[in-house]
């Protein structure tokens, strides 16, 4: 329960809330900031995450890529060096069988090869003195020193020789060299050259789709480049690559095809070059695609990927704004909240009252400290169902408790008011005034929790105690007085009448009472007074009231006293009670009395007449000589 639990407090913390509009907005701003330096690292962290696996996925794609280019490439370079082989072979079969038409044999083969591979044919002697060429009039220069005319002068057999580029000494222009050796006899007659443009080998490149930076190569096993086409041109031609896998391997001889990655030789570009052998030649192609091209399919996806991490950023950031400021919001208002009861608590507290919360669904009555000590209980929270109510409340109060509750549940008054007596520990009956207000109720409408005070009405109680109880008794004598007896003699005569029985009342008068304050004094008087009330009260009934009516007349109400005798017989013995001799003040006083009585209904239907009738027969007695009783049938005597 909230107030069980409510802190207590200070004016100095109470006057701190009060000025903490600033105070909080700085508090939601500090706590956003370390919300968002925890967050946003995560999502920066998973943004790189997801770059770097698009990274490497961009790599595996690159690889797949650059490996079926370089085998298409390997396919087409096989192709060009396959028709340029066999080419070879058949202008060498020509030239065995005689040189006539050699030149129409060369042009025709151009011909039908145009568009694929242009080739330069030349023919040495065994010497390696030039004997033909298609290019220029043979001047059977000698070219015996040249690689690819010197190794089959050598002898290594019938084989495809693929030289170095070579930079024409007239043309300026490169050319790769593919020479075979020719045969008469069974001896070495000469070598034929054909002469190809490097580009030949690397037009593959225009049909590549790949990026900007991607480079393919023709490469010998001893690193010379033979044909390389990158986005600077195909520049580069006979400049030797170093590492692998372009010498290193040549022991192994197992590796066909593989991968790399590095800066290129000749650019310094990275790269994820796949490389490839060709089946029946010693040359090896390269494909190459830079990685920043590698990467860039996937630009658009890593630029999404920041966005994306922008945008959760910023859906974070105003979550949390939202997030913290509405907990924060509940905050203040808790505490906004906890402060107005601190004040209320504080009001009550100051004003003496106590504060009580009745759960009726639980029936469990919780209380302030306060409210605990002004019903006097041991714990803070006791039993209390609707119906019985709480057990201690005075059974005289109890009705008047539930009616005040049920008038308040079914909406007859805006709030709860009750005065009623609690017992408390020792057994004394304590004065409460209970207030409350219906809090909460169920959706039928029944009453789920009130809340409300107590206070003590103790000093109030006895006060007004006190002024009705003035009001209705004699203040010398604390008998009931004039007013008081004739409610009780109404009240007698209304049973009677309901009952149908009679009752009946004796006025009685002191006999020389004025002698005694003369002689004596007023206070021995007064002493006298309250002797005389206190003898005749003892030889009356519990039932009968005994009143002073004013001076030194008295009466008696007799409820139930159905007979004159009965009446007279209780008359005569308060006059005997008068006859004795008094003690007052230390004199001792001797008086008497004059009694007269009547009954109800036969003297009088109503109070006043019946008093009226006991006062005359007094009077009767009086002045028939004093000391004695008179019913109301004795007549005065009929003065002579
Ligand atoms: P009687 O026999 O005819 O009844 O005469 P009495 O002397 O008793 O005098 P009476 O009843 O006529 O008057 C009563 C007197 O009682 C009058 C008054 O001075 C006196 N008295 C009235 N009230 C008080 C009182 O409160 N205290 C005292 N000490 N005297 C009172
Ligand atoms: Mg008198």
């Amino acid at each position: 329960m909230l107030l069980a639990v409510m802190p207590i407090y200070t004016y100095k913390s109470l006057r701190a809330a009060g000025s903490s509009g600033a105070w909080f907005r700085r508090a939601v701003l500090l706590r956003l900031a370390a919300f968002l330096a925890l967050s946003t690292p995560l999502v920066w962290l998973a943004v790189c995450a997801e770059r770097s696996q698009l990274s490497t996925i961009a790599i595996e794609q690159s690889r797949l890529d650059v490996k079926n280019l370089a085998r298409a490439f390997s396919e087409e370079v096989n192709s060009t060096i396959s028709t340029v082989d066999m080419s070879l072979l058949h202008l060498r079969t020509h030239w065995e069988q005689g040189h006539e038409g050699f030149s129409t044999q060369v042009e025709r083969l151009n011909k039908e090869l145009h568009g694929r591979v242009i080739m330069q044919v030349s023919v040495t002697d065994a010497q390696g003195r030039l004997v033909y060429s298609s290019a220029r009039p043979a001047n059977g220069m000698d070219l015996s020193d040249r690689e690819h005319i010197r190794v089959h002068l050598e002898g290594h057999g019938d084989v495809l020789f693929v030289s170095h580029p070579v930079l024409g000494r007239v043309s300026g222009q490169w050319s790769v060299q593919f020479t075979r050796p020719i045969y008469r006899g069974g001896r070495l007659d000469g070598v034929i050259v054909a002469s190809v443009a490097p580009a030949y080998f690397s037009r593959f490149y225009a049909d590549i789709d790949l990026g900007p930076d991607t480079s393919i190569a023709l490469v010998r096993y001893d690193g010379t480049v033979v044909a390389r086409q990158s986005r600077n041109g195909s520049g580069d031609i006979g400049k030797v690559l170093r590492g692998y896998p372009y010498y290193a391997w040549r022991t192994d001889k197992t590796e066909k095809a593989g991968y790399f990655q590095r800066h290129g030789q000749l650019d310094g570009i990275e790269r994820v070059y796949a490389w490839r052998d060709l089946p029946n030649y010693p040359l090896t192609v390269t494909v190459g695609e830079s990685l920043a091209d590698a990467n860039a399919h996937y630009d658009k996806q890593k630029t999404i990927l920041v966005r994306t991490g922008v945008v959760a950023n910023v859906v974070l950031a105003l979550l949390g704004w939202v997030a913290i400021a509405a907990a924060d919001n509940r905050r203040r208002a808790v505490k906004a909240l906890a402060e107005a009861e601190a004040r209320w608590k504080l009001a009550l507290n100051a004003a003496g009252e106590g504060v009580w919360d009745w759960n009726l669904a639980t029936a469990m009555l919780n209380l302030s400290a306060r409210a605990q000590a002004l019903l006097d209980v041991a714990t803070p929270a006791i039993a209390c169902p609707p119906d019985t109510l709480y057990q201690t409340i005075h059974p005289e109060d109890m009705g008047r408790v539930i009616r005040a509750l049920r008038d308040h549940y079914e909406g007859r008054t805006p709030d709860f008011m009750a005065e009623h007596r609690v017992r408390q520990r020792d057994g004394r009956w304590s004065w409460i005034l209970a207030r409350g207000m219906l809090v909460e109720r169920a959706p039928d409408g029944s009453p789920l929790r009130m809340i409300g005070t107590f206070a003590n009405i103790d000093e109030r109680k006895n006060a007004e105690e006190q002024i009705i109880h003035q009001a209705h008794h004699d203040a010398l004598t604390g008998l009931p007085n004039r007013l008081l007896f004739g409610d009780r003699l109404q009240q007698a005569i209304r049973a009677a009448q309901r009952e149908q029985t009679r009752l009946a009342v004796l006025y009685f008068d002191l006999d020389k009472f004025k002698p005694v304050n003369d002689t004596y004094g007023h206070a021995v008087g007064d002493a006298l007074l309250v002797e005389v009330a206190k003898r005749v009260a003892g030889t009356l009934r519990e039932s009968d009231t005994l009143a002073r009516l004013g001076g030194d007349e008295f009466v008696v109400l007799l409820p139930g006293c159905s007979e004159a005798m009965q009446a007279r017989l209780v008359a005569e013995t308060v006059l005997a009670q008068l006859n004795l001799p008094f003690v007052a003040d230390g004199h001792v006083l001797h008086i008497s009395g004059s009694i007269g009585f009547a009954l109800f209904p036969d003297n009088g239907l109503d109070s006043e007449e019946l008093l009226r009738s006991a006062d005359v027969a007094m009077y009767s007695a009086k002045s028939t000589g004093r000391g004695r009783v008179c019913g109301p049938d004795e007549h005065l005597p009929v003065a002579a």
